[in-house]
């Protein structure tokens, strides 16, 4: 029997009852499966909802390796996949996003990018604009968005007035095909933009090589409309790992570790410290070690199956990105 489908629920064509019909399988491959593509294809081998087909990637005995692990097919061309899949992640090196993107796009195939969606704002226009023709989803990979210390700020944030943010990470050649800007920073301007939800004013931006001959650290100081500032700070040539934020608002001042996944919450008490001063009481919440990706990949697979937006939608990657290269065109012009 065909069912109709109204509103993405099922509907008997007889009685017109709701017809409770298990949602089809979403057919997934991942092409580039290094670093961060391997799991990718773990996330998407143990969803339910999801079927992995086929793993891609240049290098044919690593496709070879997860594929044999997770029982797909390995290929090394992604053109292969036209007719056998409905969605994909794109976790190639960064340079490479927008032509894959396109193709994948181009045949109706929903597609997860890695961040940062492209190198220029140009090419994520294009992109969004082949998804909409196409009918087709595009999710950007701004992965902090499903950390769990950031989910639960949601209940505690209000209006942000200034933002602090450092993310340093000791130098790896994988993402140095672009600056630091582009691979670290735009986590967080990602995730200023969207907490603070509002337009930038104006951006003022520090920043040198150090170990490449691209930016290694920067420093921007982002003004938005609403009056918040943030200052924000990113460096690939750090001897540690460092993910925190410090977001100052009215009533409380919240100091996030996105790596320990810790969120310790300062507001004035009802006692005194001095005369007249009121004493700062501490709360410290630890969040379980959720799976980020696993989250992020269900949300998207949940997308399209309910036709409905991506929680990390291409606009969101687009304007992430237009900071970041307002942020490196500022970084280079102060550079003697
Ligand atoms: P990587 O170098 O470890 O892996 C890239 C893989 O892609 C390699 O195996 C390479 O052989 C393969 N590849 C390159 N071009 C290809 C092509 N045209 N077709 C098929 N395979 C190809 O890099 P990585 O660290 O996994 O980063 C990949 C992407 O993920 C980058 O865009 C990076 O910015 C992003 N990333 C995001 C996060 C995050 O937290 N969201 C973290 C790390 C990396």
């Amino acid at each position: 029997m065909d069912y109709h489908t109204i509103h993405g629920v099922n509907w008997c064509p007889y009685c017109l009852r709701l017809v409770k019909m298990k949602q089809k399988r979403i057919r997934c491959a991942v092409i580039g499966v290094g670093h961060l593509g391997k799991f990718h294809a773990e996330k998407y081998a143990q969803l339910p909802e999801a079927q992995l087909v086929a793993v891609v990637d240049q290098d044919l005995a690593r496709a070879e390796e997860l594929a044999e692990k997770y029982n797909c097919q390995a290929l090394t061309d992604h053109t292969q996949l036209i007719g056998l899949v409905d969605a994909v992640s794109i976790v190639t090196p960064t340079q490479t996003h927008y032509d894959v993107a396109k193709f994948f796009l181009a045949h109706g195939i929903h597609s997860l990018i890695e961040k940062p969606i492209t190198t220029t704002v140009s090419e994520a226009d294009e992109l969004i604009q082949i998804a909409k023709k196409n009918h087709c989803l595009i999710q950007v990979g701004h992965l902090e968005r499903f950390n769990s210390a950031i989910i639960a700020l949601h209940s505690i944030l209000k209006t942000p007035r200034f933002i602090e943010s450092h993310r340093i990470a000791p130098f790896t050649p994988r993402g140095a095909d672009v600056n630091v800007v582009l691979d670290l920073m735009i986590h967080d301007i990602d995730l200023i933009r969207f907490l603070v939800d509002s337009p930038v004013r104006s951006i003022a931006a520090n920043g040198a090589p150090i170990l490449t001959n691209e930016i290694d650290i920067a420093n921007a100081r982002i003004e938005f409309e609403n009056g918040c500032v943030a200052n924000v700070t990113a460096s690939r040539a750090g001897m540690k790992q460092e993910r925190s934020m410090r977001i100052f608002q009215s009533d409380a001042y919240i100091s996030i570790d996105l790596q320990e996944k810790t969120c310790s919450i300062y507001r004035k008490g009802k006692g005194e410290m001095f005369p007249g001063i009121p004493e700062i009481n501490k709360e410290t919440s630890t969040f379980p070690q959720s799976d980020a990706i696993l989250a992020e990949i269900s949300a998207f697979i949940h997308a399209i199956q309910t036709k409905t937006p991506s929680p990390v939608s291409g606009e969101a990657g687009k304007e992430a990105l237009e900071i970041a290269a307002r942020i490196t065109e500022i970084v280079k012009g102060n550079i003697l």
